[in-house]
């Protein structure tokens, strides 16, 4: 019996042995095709030598050092190759070990700004509905998802939620995207103005939801209103690109693509590539200046700050990813949603395949004309899960699509090496567990 405190505890996972390119081999050996890269992580694929030569090398030269007393080397290049390659003005990163923390340091680091430069009453959070942004108390609270926050509820601080972008669901038939892009934005808007301008620290969006609404982008324009309601009102831009960015859309920064730079951003997955467990925040210099010339101190810290051989994974992934390999990702992502396309687009259960680059997603519906959802009670996501991983494809679909309870949808996020005969088999495994899941919970 496996003494691993699980996931699910009614439901243990086979062992895995052997990983290499885009497969995960069991214990068994059996062969699963990566194609949600774990959970969008694994942009390299499995098994990099030079990821791997690096970790090794800095593990003989110096594994670990706390970064109060000493910096690193591979710290200080992965920092200055994040900046090189950032659009904007991101100029100063902050090393964590996940996601969340990239988060919570990035949250923490808002209200602390507003206090050095004499603004204290900042300290409202807005971000938007069926998001996430990690399970740290904190990071629960940003993120918009019912389900994960509402056994948590009274531990969360107070979070303001806006609706999302969500054209194929919320733009209305008598509105050009444009128009409706200006609608979702403003709600910005009128929540700020709601709260108090005075009052509101930082507006918290992901630019290409990913696990909550499956790969869903902002329409044209929107961001760039968003942008403008910011600055108008003294409000931080923070991005969360813990699972879009580092080339999943195609670009290195997710937010390349919408026109405008956040005032922090967050980076996380594909920046170790599942090699090792690092995120990071990035904020402008002006964010860094007010701490310098203030108190001097970010009031925040972990024990793994800045880990040397995290950072060294992250050089070699960074130089992979910057080298040319997410100059392949538009094209794949276009090969891949057109395979879908010409598999299950024409199912009556298969209401939208959306995506941006090797982040795709297809939501299912009961009924594609009136995009009414699949009853909950089905639990279509967890069959579609369970059949897709008999096939031998890992995918990542998820419930509550909607509004954290109604709504089915599946995340793909397959490795940046994944070549099209790969692809071909993406689409053919998730087809034929589409088609069985159908018929497992009696839609067929
Ligand atoms: N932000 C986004 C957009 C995410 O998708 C995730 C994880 O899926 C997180 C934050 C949290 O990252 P982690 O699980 O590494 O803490």
């Amino acid at each position: 019996m496996s003494r691993i405190f699980p996931r699910n505890s009614n439901s243990q996972p086979p062992i895995g042995m052997n990983a290499q390119g885009c497969y995960l081999i069991d214990s068994q050996g059996k062969s699963y095709f990566d194609g949600s890269g774990g959970a969008a992580v694994s942009c390299l694929g499995h098994g990099d030598r030079d990821v791997i030569e690096a970790i090794k090398s800095q593990l003989d030269s110096m594994a670990y050092a706390h970064n109060s007393f000493l910096s690193s080397e591979p710290a200080e290049q992965l920092a200055d190759l994040l900046v090189d390659h950032a659009p904007g003005d991101l100029e100063r990163v902050y090393f964590v070990s996940s996601g969340s923390e990239a988060i919570e340091a990035a949250l923490k680091l808002a209200r602390q700004y507003f206090l050095e430069i004499g603004e204290p009453n900042r300290h409202k959070i807005i971000a938007r509905r069926q998001s996430y942004h990690g399970n740290t108390l904190g990071a629960l609270a940003v993120g918009g998802n019912e389900w994960r926050r509402a056994q948590f509820a009274p531990l969360l601080i107070d979070v303001s939620h806006i609706a999302p972008c969500f054209a194929y669901r919320d733009q209305a038939e008598n509105e050009t995207e444009a128009e409706y892009g200006l609608r979702a934005a403003n709600e910005l808007e009128e929540e700020i103005l709601r709260l108090g301008p005075d009052q509101v620290m930082c507006f918290v969006a992901e630019p290409v939801v990913g696990a909550t609404l499956g790969a869903v982008g902002a329409v044209e324009g929107y961001f760039r209103r968003i942008r403008e309601i910011c600055d108008q009102y003294g409000v931080l831009l923070i991005l969360d690109e813990v699972m879009c960015g580092m080339g999943r859309t195609g670009s290195l920064f997710a937010h390349e693509q919408e026109g405008i730079s956040p005032d922090i951003c967050t980076i996380a997955k594909g920046l170790g590539a599942g090699y090792q467990p690092i995120g990071a925040m990035m904020c402008r210099e002006t964010i860094h200046d007010a701490i310098k010339m203030g108190s001097g101190f970010f009031q925040h810290g972990h024990t793994y700050l800045s880990h040397p051989t995290a950072c060294a994974a992250g050089v070699a992934v960074l130089k992979k990813l910057t080298g040319g390999l997410v100059d392949g990702v538009h094209e794949k992502g276009r090969y891949l949603q057109n395979k879908l396309h010409e598999r299950m687009g024409e199912n009556a259960h298969v209401g939208d395949i959306r995506g941006r680059g090797l982040f795709v997603g297809v939501e299912f519906v009961q009924d594609r004309h009136s995009k009414a959802s699949l009853d909950p009670a089905l639990k279509f996501h967890a069959a579609l899960k369970s059949a897709a991983f008999a096939e031998g494809l890992i995918c990542y679909p998820m419930g509550g699509t909607i509004d954290g309870r109604n709504g089915d949808h599946v995340l793909l996020a397959p490795p940046f090496i994944s070549e099209r005969a790969q692809l071909d088999e993406v689409v053919d495994k998730l087809g034929a567990a589409f088609e069985k899941t159908l018929e497992n919970v009696g839609l067929r």
